[in-house]
């Protein structure tokens, strides 16, 4: 069906738009028919052939307020290219996805490669989209549906979200936020005197604030965070059970030790004193792991990786710090933060690593009210007009301040360093120096901070390293990424730490001296205390990557089985449900 001219499908009420440009008017016609067949009754499809008219449609929505939910463009519209008109889209529609409409087989081609890899380079387009070329077009919409998803949790809108109502952002509301950001729940925040705010109060029969609204009906009056943990997911309770290994941390090293675990006929135990994903959940984009060419934040690694482990029988315990462990005989004993006690024959200790604070009291009395510790993944989508700082000099603050970029008005970088060379690699300083709305402050530092009648962020006082100067600046948001120390501090003192506190592991342990077993050497992950093991960013020598935590978590269970074939140890099997 070749396409004649501009044409919007119904309904025509205020549903979110998928919009799609190409110069080409039958290529647009099937596109048009596949988005019409599947998603007309959701949205609205409205198909354009040129840039001026994409442009023109795209103000005319962001006038009317309505939301674009997606924007399709071909290659090359007249005398542009279709990344730099998706490239202005966020301009006008913040939320909005953006991909390439691109020939089967044409990424093979130089021109079409290229043009992908700089326009994501440079954060224009989120993928791209291979034609459809029959009707139905699986993979068309398997694309076009992950889009859609992406576009629904930015917005706050995507199904399943658990809303917080609270008369106010900072204090127990901000955790309980925290709490379900670390089960991977998507939730949204309301001030308690908002119009929906107000609706969800009413009909609670006068229970304390915070309320948090379950999409089930279910509503908890100011909950502990167990409960919280509790009603949104699958934690149980581990006390007194016997297990073959314990691994503590649920963040992808240990997540990967829970499915080769599980996998392999081990009653698995993973304890977490917060819920999935560890710091991979504050990863927007995760671009360096194996299987995921588009990227995948680190939320939908970890609930992945989650179910993954579930389905295999592993056993979580989420909202659970551990805060000692012993050997007992030929059993390892871990004792919980509740006062409860958990045993195994061996334990992998997955603990990663935490943010160092920045210690300003006006700060950190902020955190959660505009103010937080790690990266924007949750909240940049909602940094739309706002002046946001972020702190720090490494990679993880140049990924971050790039995301917010993509939201924000202006964004801020504050380094302590002389020069962003220092810290960050060459990728991400080439993509920081090319960003028009982000800054870069060198040699400057945080030192106090004021909120608004809100008590939200509303204006930061930084101070120059160079001369001493402070100014105060405006700002809304800032996130807070200088650096992280291992999460070692409860180990007992015969469990041998490196510089900075890094679990020490493997050969090293032989060669100091501080291996104390004579009948055998110590496994390559394995620490001083034999039967417990350390992988990923809590382990010396760790390369702090997603994909190297994860091997080593996997690397750990499997010596754990060489372990238990020396010592004649037949793992217990499955674990009760
Ligand atoms: C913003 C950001 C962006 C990143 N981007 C990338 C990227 O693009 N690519 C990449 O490869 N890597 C990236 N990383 C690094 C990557 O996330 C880490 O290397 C990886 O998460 C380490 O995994 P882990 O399992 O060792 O530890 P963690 O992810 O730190 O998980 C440890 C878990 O253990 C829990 N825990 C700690 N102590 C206890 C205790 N006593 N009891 C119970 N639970 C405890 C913690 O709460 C946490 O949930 C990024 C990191 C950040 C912060």
């Amino acid at each position: 069906m070749p396409f004649a001219g501009r044409r919007a499908t119904f309904p025509l009420v205020s549903v979110p738009v998928l919009l799609a440009v190409d110069e080409d008017s039958a290529a647009l016609g099937e596109i048009e028919r596949e988005l019409v067949d599947r998603y007309a009754r959701s949205y609205r499809v409205v198909c354009v052939t040129s840039a001026e008219e994409a442009r023109a449609e795209l103000e005319a929505l962001a006038a009317a307020g309505e939301d674009v939910a997606l924007v399709l463009s071909a290659q090359h519209l007249g005398g542009i290219r279709g990344g730099e008109l998706l490239g202005r889209v966020r301009e006008l529609h913040p939320h909005a996805q953006r991909a390439l409409l691109i020939e089967w087989g044409s990424w093979g081609a130089g021109e079409t490669a290229e043009e992908i890899f700089q326009a994501m380079a440079r954060r224009q387009i989120e993928y791209y989209v291979i034609r459809p070329s029959q009707t139905p077009d699986e993979l068309f919409h398997q694309s076009v549906s992950t889009f859609l998803l992406e576009w629904a949790h930015a917005r706050r809108v995507s199904p399943h979200t658990v809303r917080i109502v609270s008369e106010e952002w900072a204090g127990r509301a901000s955790e309980l936020k925290e709490v379900l950001g670390r089960c991977a729940v998507p939730h949204a925040f309301l001030l308690a005197d908002s119009p929906d705010g107000r609706k969800l109060v009413d009909g609670s029969d006068g229970e304390p604030l915070p309320l948090v609204v379950f999409p089930n009906g279910t509503v908890l009056a100011n909950p502990t965070n167990l409960e919280l943990a509790s009603a949104a997911g699958a934690t149980i309770d581990p006390d007194r059970r016997e297990y073959d290994v314990v691994i503590i941390g649920g963040g992808p090293a240990g997540l990967s030790a829970a499915v080769y675990g599980a996998s392999e006929g081990l009653r698995t135990l993973v304890v977490d004193d917060g819920g999935i994903g560890g710091q991979a959940t504050s990863s927007s984009l995760i671009r360096n792991y194996l299987g995921f060419p588009r990227g995948v934040s680190g939320r939908r690694l970890a609930e992945s990786a989650y179910e993954q482990a579930w389905v295999f029988g592993a056993k979580f315990a989420f909202m659970h710090d551990a805060t000692a462990l012993r050997r007992e005989e030929d059993r390892l004993r871990l004792a919980l933060s509740d006062g409860g006690e958990v045993s195994a024959r061996a334990v992998i200790l997955a603990t990663g690593a935490t943010y160092r604070r920045l210690e300003v009291p006006e700060i950190e009395a902020l955190v959660g009210a505009g103010v937080f510790y790690g990266g924007p993944a949750s909240e940049a989508p909602t940094t739309v007009d706002e002046d946001v700082y972020v702190v720090g000099g490494a990679n993880s603050a140049g990924q971050a301040a790039l995301h917010l970029a993509e939201y924000a008005r202006q964004v801020t970088l504050v380094v302590r360093a002389d020069s962003l060379e220092k810290g960050m690699s060459h990728y991400l300083v080439t993509q920081v120096e090319g960003t028009p709305n982000l800054e870069v402050l060198l040699e400057t530092e945080v030192v106090g901070g004021g909120a608004d009648g809100e008590g939200w962020l509303e204006h930061l006082v930084l101070r120059s390293r160079a001369d001493g100067t402070s100014r105060t600046v405006d700002a809304q948001e800032l996130f807070l990424m200088i650096g992280a120390k291992p999460n070692s501090g409860w180990l007992p003192e015969e469990l041998a730490l490196g510089e900075g506190g890094f679990i020490r592991t493997g050969r090293d342990l032989e060669r100091d001296g501080v291996w104390r077993h004579d009948d055998r050497c110590p496994f390559s992950l394995e620490t001083s205390m034999s039967g417990v093991f350390a992988a990923g960013d809590v382990r010396e020598g760790s390369m702090n990557r997603v994909a190297s935590a994860v091997g080593e978590g996997s690397v750990a269970i499997r010596l754990i089985h060489e372990m238990f074939a020396a010592e004649q140890l037949a793992p217990q099997g499955p674990a009760p449900r």
